[in-house]
């Protein structure tokens, strides 16, 4: 299979090919044509790090993007700054062709600026969840009510018992709007299947398009 066979708008492909991507991942293959027919089952993906898994989470949300562009389109968190930063940085490199924006909002950074770039409602919000949970409980908390995707990398971690991050990943939960007659999906994707992940499935409403890869 080639990307131009993923149902992939032709901007997309541009990018593809520009950024060298031969080839799609098999998890790539799995997941974008999925989501680009699916507009409200969530995913749990177990892929790792280095399958191509933000490409296959990016690329169908901008394609989507694309035709409905509205406020914070996707809140993707990720556990660390590092990883939060690689994937802000490949969803500009894959929404070029779109000119997308995305905010980085992660600890050690300017709190005042990440404010101020969230208030210009990016397309795009990427965070570790402290930060973003210390903004959702300051005095002007970005709205996520209109947020289309919320993707959990690396969810094995975000929810593991004592991880640190449970306070903050429910306080995001809390200001998506996970209301059955608005559309929010979410993506899970984790390296390893464990039993916190079976807690989110309930929570999230996740799991009826469950693609175990
Ligand atoms: P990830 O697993 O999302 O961390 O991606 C690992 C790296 O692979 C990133 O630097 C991507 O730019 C790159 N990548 C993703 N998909 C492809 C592809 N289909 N062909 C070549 N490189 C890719």
């Amino acid at each position: 299979a080639s990307f131009e066979d993923l149902g992939l708008a032709e901007p997309l492909l541009e990018t593809c090919r520009k950024l060298g991507f031969k080839k799609p991942s098999p998890v790539q293959r799995e997941i974008i044509p999925f989501l680009i027919q699916e507009e409200s089952a969530h995913i749990l993906a177990l892929a790792a790090t280095g399958s191509g898994k933000t490409a296959a989470f990016a690329l169908p949300i901008l394609n989507r993007l694309s035709m409905d562009p509205y406020g914070i389109y996707a809140v993707i968190i990720s556990p660390t700054r590092e990883l939060a930063k690689q994937i802000h940085q490949q969803v500009l490199a894959l929404g070029s062709s779109y000119n997308v924006e995305s905010a980085l909002v992660v600890g050690g950074m300017d709190m005042v600026r990440q404010s101020c770039d969230l208030s210009k409602k990016p397309h795009f919000l990427v965070a570790t969840p402290g930060r973003l949970g210390e903004l959702l409980r300051g005095p002007s908390p970005p709205y996520l009510k209109h947020v289309r995707y919320l993707v959990l990398d690396e969810a094995d971690r975000l929810l593991a018992a004592n991880s640190g991050f449970e306070k903050d990943v429910a306080e995001l939960l809390l200001h998506c709007n996970r209301d059955k007659r608005t559309k929010c999906q979410t993506l899970l994707f984790s390296a390893t299947m464990t039993r916190s992940l079976e807690n989110i499935e309930e929570i999230a409403g996740a799991g009826q398009g469950r693609l175990p890869l």
